[in-house]
């Protein structure tokens, strides 16, 4: 028998194996508890259709890699969000980023009760890493939140009728219920229409993202949740604030400077006297503030802006087919009980961000051995981590 032979018989060993598991009526025993019945939410809905083997897994089974850092710093986007909601409520900036700071301290703590003997986290890094990972984000999020109010300030024909507010509903067809945190409310108080508002971070270009949000699952959505806290109102659209990442971090460049002769003792240039910067003291915000408002205005110039406020105005019905379609699909996978076939697996998410899936070990192998995998590698995730 050749290489190729036995390779072939084996795929076909592993294909009638497969095929015995789906006449199973539960994939239970493999996991070793009970699934749950999550409630819809766009990422939710986004993660089924993702890849329905990683989507079975994370929410309806909550199987995670043992050892994650149960405490893990604040990234930029959710510090970004902090802010605009409590500037949006009309909250100062420095309110806003002595509220988050807060929330650093509490974040430190929880760290440092679960720092090992040799000072480092469960999942790598230590506290130190993560303290100053945060203070770079929050300061990152603070430039984006400032030139974001510098481009657009709330016009007072806008009142402000609610922020991130989790907000639930019920469809008719839908067992699940439907979940989802609106950024903002705002009432326009010469029409008394209502706009949903989303912020949104993003690393790349604003103007490439601002082409398909008037009909993301997210806009679509939110549309639905809206409705349900104002049904007399009319829902008019919503609001994309998309804010680019700047591509500055917070650092030993933003000390203060003063600028100095030096003269070149050696080489072509010998005797020759240049101006240099000399770098005092520690890194000041403002400075940060300065360089980052420099790198906006230049994208400015050039007519890419990274700053972008976009106004989608609703059409058709609130709840749309293609809406429909989709969280029928995913009611479905939220409450059935799980079968292989029906949860296949999908490559196209077996690798991001250069990193591969945690659970490609337990898709590589047949799930008769995933007990065992299971066991040694696995834990259940509590209830209370599923994201809206
Ligand atoms: S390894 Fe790939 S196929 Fe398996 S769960 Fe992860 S994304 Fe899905």
């Amino acid at each position: 028998m050749t290489e190729d032979e036995r390779q072939e018989a084996q795929n076909e060993k592993e294909f009638v194996a497969q095929c015995e598991l789906k006449r199973e009526t539960s994939v239970d025993r493999f996991i070793g508890w009970k699934p749950v019945c999550p409630p819809l939410s766009q990422s939710l809905v986004s993660a089924c259709q993702s890849c329905p083997r990683k989507f079975m897994f994370t929410h309806r089974y909550r199987l995670r890699r043992k050892g994650r850092p149960r405490s893990r710093a604040l990234d930029i986007g959710t510090f970004f969000h902090k802010l605009m909601g409590y500037v949006f409520a009309g909250r100062s900036q420095d309110f806003a980023s002595r509220e988050v700071g807060k929330d650093i301290e509490k974040i430190i703590r929880v760290a440092e009760e679960q720092e090992g003997p040799d000072g480092l986290l469960p999942g790598g890094g230590t506290v130190g890493d993560m303290s100053s990972a945060m203070e770079r984000n929050l300061a990152m999020a603070l430039v984006m939140c400032t030139e974001f109010f510098n481009h657009y300030p709330l016009h007072n024909k806008w009142k402000v009728v609610g922020a991130e507010r989790t907000v639930q509903a019920n469809l008719d067809g839908i067992a699940s219920d439907i979940r989802g945190t609106i950024d903002l409310e705002l009432e326009d108080a010469e029409t008394g229409e209502i706009w949903i508002v989303d912020h949104k971070t993003v690393g790349g270009d604003a103007m490439t993202r601002v082409a398909y949000t008037g009909f993301d699952l997210q806009s679509l959505l939110y549309r639905v949740l809206a409705k349900g806290l104002h049904p007399d109102r009319k829902i008019a659209g919503v609001v994309h604030n998309i804010v680019a990442k700047p591509t500055i971090d917070f650092c030993n460049k933003d000390r203060d400077s003063v600028w100095v002769d030096k003269t070149f003792k050696s080489g072509p240039r010998k005797g020759q006297t240049v101006q240099e910067k000399k770098f005092e003291g520690v890194p000041k915000f403002e400075n940060y503030l300065e360089r980052c408002r420099e790198w906006y205005d230049l994208h400015n110039d050039e007519g890419s802006p990274h700053i972008i406020q976009s106004w989608w105005r609703f059409t058709g019905p609130t709840v749309p087919e293609e809406l429909y379609y989709q969280l029928m699909q995913a009611d479905l996978r939220c409450t059935r009980e799980p079968k292989l076939h029906q949860f296949y697996r999908r490559t196209a998410s077996c690798q991001a961000y250069n990193r591969l899936c945690e659970f490609l070990p337990l898709c590589e192998g047949n799930p008769k051995t995933w007990p065992g995998l299971i066991e040694v590698g696995y834990e259940r995730a509590p209830d209370k981590e599923e994201h809206v």
